[in-house]
């Protein structure tokens, strides 16, 4: 279905017709009804040739004519949407003055009103399609520039194109646009040929440039540039999300908070009966991602965190080998990467440089780039190949507590769809599902633990130390949970996994020296059991995160939260909770500024 060749060449040239009607007839097993062409001739003005039925039939024409051919040169291969199969309606379409032409696929969806006002200024229409409405469009804002009059003529518009221009006004280029229909730009050594299909310039280059939606080329006779056009978008958050609503901290309200967030993460993204994720930023890498043989997640502070878990649940679920790293390391490491690893860049702001940095990097060197962040049009989110928002809402406070979890819920999606599109049974994709849809309500079950936990920031206020340990899914937690205390209270924690405690830290262990102990009923759970029988051993007070129902441990915790029951990997969603609260009241006790911490900043834009 329709096609589009553009030629321009450094000189002159008189083949330029026999070029691009070549490189149309490639694109004839697509299917078309017409054909057309629009070429600078060297008697001085645009010509405008147009056929029904097959190629042969415009080349017919035009010999029979006598021309002198140049260029540049436009032409189409029509599929009607609009308006009926006949010459007139076939490709390219002109202005009033018969000066500007225009070859389009796709479709212009509020014609009917562009129309109605352009005829009411005096334009006469010659055509009965959607198409013709551009050239006229361009003609109304030319003003001795054409990739100008294109540009503003693009902003009226509604629907999808790809567009090649040529005028004999402004002579020396072809200018190009698309949204939503491809186009690339072949790059052969004395002219450019523009296509919407690399097969009608596959005989002349392989170098080409695709086209990005929004983005106009103008392609002169020895050099092309690119303008992007930049579309205002909707900011999807509502105004309230920005105040405090009663909360004395945002920090608080974004930790009360959590189970709409979560919920809007997971909103319209589960597939019940299929057992899998629908997630629509990775459509359009879908085929891509089965190659994919090798992860790096990379993130920062909080983010890499998330990211730790990614590569639990990765691997575990979608045997899909992954390594996470600091976003600042993977950037100056050499990192061995190739076409079949992904990257996967998690930033709640789309905007950290490091970060960025490590997605230019896996670029350049051929892998894929998805991304996770909560801004929409951000950086990251424009430069990735792919992605999926977290639409968790505005994150006001510094020490990241909604974004993780909705970084987390955002894992397990992806989780879901990797694995179904390997090795994840069935039954197995319908119970993640079923969990993650009950993820919002235990959230808010756990929330109701902060009283208790307010009550436990006053019984430890004093201890200058503190240790988190955690085993596999609640490694990352411990790390997590140390981190906010650290940002917001600024005592030191340390973080860490419950097998290393005898390997040199548990030295650290005193009365002095209390451990926060994440200890679900998991596939870990004797072994970190163990773990606190070590620290209990040697005078270290322990608080325990365990499963409801779990009452043995309270014959060897000091404390015990609980936390509901859940498949292993999404445990970290709920215990993390516990340990943002504890960071929150123990740093409100210590009279800390919440929100902004000394020192640190919501959006680390700088390396
Ligand atoms: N909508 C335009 C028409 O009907 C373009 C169709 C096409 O893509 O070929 O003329």
């Amino acid at each position: 279905m329709c096609g589009i060749v553009g030629y321009i060449s450094k000189g002159n040239d008189e083949r330029s017709v026999n070029i691009g009607i070549e490189a149309l007839k490639r694109l004839e097993y697509r299917g078309y009804d017409s054909a057309g062409l629009a070429f600078w001739d060297r008697s001085g003005g645009i010509i405008c040739q147009k056929a029904v039925g097959r190629i042969s039939n415009l080349e017919n024409k035009i010999g029979q004519n006598g021309f002198s051919p140049a260029d540049p040169v436009i032409l189409h291969t029509r599929w009607a949407t609009h308006g009926n199969v006949c010459e007139a309606n076939a490709h390219p379409h002109s202005d009033c003055t018969r000066d500007i032409f225009v070859a389009h696929n796709g479709i212009i969806e509020n014609y009917p009103a562009l129309k109605e006002q352009l005829i009411g200024e005096g334009h006469v229409f010659s055509s009965g399609t959607d198409t013709e409405v551009i050239a006229h469009l361009i003609e109304k804002c030319f003003e001795g520039n054409l990739e100008e009059a294109v540009r503003k003529s693009l902003g009226c518009l509604v629907g999808t194109y790809g567009l090649a221009v040529i005028s004999g006004r402004d002579p020396n280029k072809i200018v190009a646009a698309r949204l939503s229909s491809p186009l690339l730009v072949g790059l052969a050594e004395d002219y450019f040929l523009l296509a919407s299909d690399p097969s009608a310039v596959i005989a002349h280059t392989r170098k080409v440039v695709y086209l990005d939606d929004g983005e106009i080329a103008v392609i002169g006779r020895s050099n092309f540039t690119i303008i992007r056009e930049k579309k205002a978008e909707e900011i999807e958050w509502a105004d309230g999300q920005h105040e405090k609503e009663g909360f004395p901290h945002y920090m608080l309200k974004e930790v009360m908070e959590q189970p709409e967030s979560i919920e809007q993460t997971l909103k319209g993204r589960l597939i019940p009966e299929a057992g899998n994720a629908k997630l629509g930023g990775l459509d359009s890498v879908e085929q891509r991602l089965r190659q994919i043989d090798k992860v790096y997640i990379v993130g920062c502070g909080t983010a890499r965190h998330a990211g730790l878990l990614g590569e639990y649940m990765f691997e575990e679920y979608a045997g899909i080998s992954t390594r996470t790293d600091a976003a600042s390391e993977f950037r100056y490491r050499k990192t061995l990467l190739d076409k079949n690893t992904a990257l996967l860049a998690i930033s709640q702001s789309g905007e950290t440089a490091d970060t960025l940095a490590a997605i230019r990097d896996a670029r350049s060197r051929g892998a894929l780039t998805m991304g996770i962040t909560n801004v929409v049009g951000s950086t990251q989110a424009r430069e990735t190949d792919a992605g999926v928002y977290t639409r968790c809402g505005p994150e006001i406070g510094v020490a990241s507590t909604k974004a993780f979890t909705s970084q987390v819920a955002a894992l397990a999606l992806f989780t879901l769809f990797l694995g179904r599109q390997r090795q994840m049974p069935l039954e197995t994709g319908r119970r993640i599902v079923r969990e993650l849809l009950r993820m919002p309500e235990m959230v808010e079950q756990t929330l109701q633990c902060d009283r208790q936990i307010k009550e436990l920031a006053e019984k430890y206020r004093g201890f200058e130390n503190f240790f988190y340990l955690g085993r596999k899914y609640n490694y990352p937690i411990a790390r997590e949970g140390a981190l906010k205390i650290k940002e917001i209270a600024y005592v030191h924690s340390e973080g860490s996994w419950g097998g290393e405690l005898k390997h040199g830290e548990l030295a650290l262990i005193s009365e002095d020296f209390p451990s926060i102990c994440i200890v679900p009923k998991d596939s870990v759970y004797e072994k970190m059991v163990s773990n606190i029988e070590e620290i209990k051993a040697r005078g270290g007070p322990v608080i325990a995160v365990t499963s409801e129902g779990n009452q043995e441990i309270e014959s060897l915790a000091d404390d015990v939260v609980y936390i509901p029951d859940t498949i292993e990997f999404l445990t970290p969603i709920l215990s993390v909770i516990p340990l943002q609260l504890f960071a929150y009241h123990f740093a409100v006790l210590c009279g800390c500024d919440i929100d902004k911490p000394r020192n640190l900043a919501k959006s680390v834009t700088v390396e």
